[in-house]
């Protein structure tokens, strides 16, 4: 299991580097097991892996879903190489080991002892691991849109990220806009020549400053909320700017549809081209997940918590690829090692006493539904 959570922080799966080295460290493992797994490879470094435990019997199944890549180590300096994983007090240090390298390898480890003891599983284990997550959940998309007509109804799914053991079965969505205002270029000497983009900006940020997108209080997720994080334009103090841009991040809520909101911008856009000379802005979405939120009372929830011996559910900030795989109709649980204030930080770690936890949680997980 640490093994091959080295290989796969050693295979340094970023966005830049694709998943494909990576997912050969995991097939490598299952075949060495004899696991049934196969690679899916697109623009030569993309990569998804699925693998299966076979079914006995007609019981639902559960897929466990997972993501390859980690985000860049970012400009924070590491203690240690971020992709040499080194091992130091009980942890593995290494960019992606909570996130999420170590549910990953400690999922595969708990399918390959159930394996080796023969269990009879009375429906099936589907292993995914995906990529993109991190920048546009192109490898989860890419799964449902191959898989979704065939595989067959799961009871639940579990996705292994870092919650420390909590169970979550809740988490805002995530809304990335972009609106960059065009003008005309002209010498700075000479404004009236030229449409300033910076000025019409300025109307824009005029009318979010005070707008307020429309939300109830969630009672475990709290409120929406909306930040304007990124602004760019201007080349030069004599040149009046043709362009300006700027990056909204916004977290929504179960009751919130991102599509909704994106019209709302749209409206605020329209009306200023309606109202402001020479206004002229274009909105796109870069980057869009749903909110999650799975019923507490479903029986699939209720299994898991007993299976964990965990009683409380939780929700949290962050978002996962979890909304992606709603094509296919399971409730959906969070729930793996690591913690979640270790991740997308320099000197990310895992605690190897948590990989051994979560590898025992993941078999009583398959065991008590499955047999
Ligand atoms: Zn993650």
């Amino acid at each position: 299991m640490k093994e091959l959570l080295e290989k796969m922080i050693a295979a340094a799966p970023t966005a830049e580097n694709g998943e494909a080295q990576c997912a050969n460290a995991i097939m490598d493992y299952f075949e060495a097991s004899g696991i049934e797994a196969h690679l899916d490879i697109w623009n030569d470094n993309r990569a998804n892996i699925v693998a299966k435990l076979p079914s006995a019997g007609d019981r639902q199944g559960l897929l466990f879903a997972s993501h390859l890549d980690v985000v860049p180590p970012g400009e924070a300096k590491w203690a240690s190489d971020p992709f040499r994983p080194i091992e130091k007090d009980g942890k593995i240090f290494g960019r992606g080991a909570a996130d999420m390298k170590g549910g990953i390898a400690a999922l595969a480890s708990a399918m390959t002892e159930i394996a080796a003891e023969k269990t009879k599983l009375q429906g099936q284990v589907v292993f995914a691991a995906t990529a993109g997550e991190e920048t546009d959940s192109c490898g989860a998309k890419r799964f449902v849109a191959q898989n979704k007509d065939t595989l067959k109804p799961f009871a639940g799914i579990v996705i292994p990220e870092p919650t420390d053991f909590q169970v979550v079965t809740a988490h805002r969505g995530m809304l990335w806009l972009q609106i960059e205002t065009t003008g005309k270029t002209a010498h700075g000497s000479m404004p009236h020549l030229g449409i300033n983009a910076i000025t019409s900006m300025n109307h824009l940020l005029n009318k979010l400053g005070v707008y307020k997108i429309p939300y109830k209080k969630h009672p475990t997720l709290g409120g929406c909320s909306m930040s304007i994080n990124e602004i760019h334009g201007g080349k030069a103090t004599n040149v009046i700017p043709d362009h300006c841009l700027i990056r909204i991040d916004i977290r929504t809520l179960p009751t919130q549809q991102n599509e909704n909101i994106v019209q709302s911008f749209q409206q605020i856009l329209d009306e200023l081209k309606g109202t402001v000379k020479d206004f002229d802005a274009k909105l796109s979405v870069t980057r869009s997940v749903e909110a999650l939120e799975t019923d507490n009372e479903s029986d699939f929830v209720k299994t898991f918590c007993d299976s964990v011996k965990i009683d409380e559910t939780a929700a949290v900030g962050f978002a996962t690829d979890a909304p992606f795989f709603a094509p296919l109709n399971a409730p959906t649980v969070i729930f793996g090692p690591g913690k979640p204030s270790a991740c997308h930080k320099p000197d990310e770690y895992i605690d190897i006493e948590d990989l051994q936890k979560a590898k025992q949680y993941y078999k009583d997980l398959i065991v008590s539904f499955l047999t």
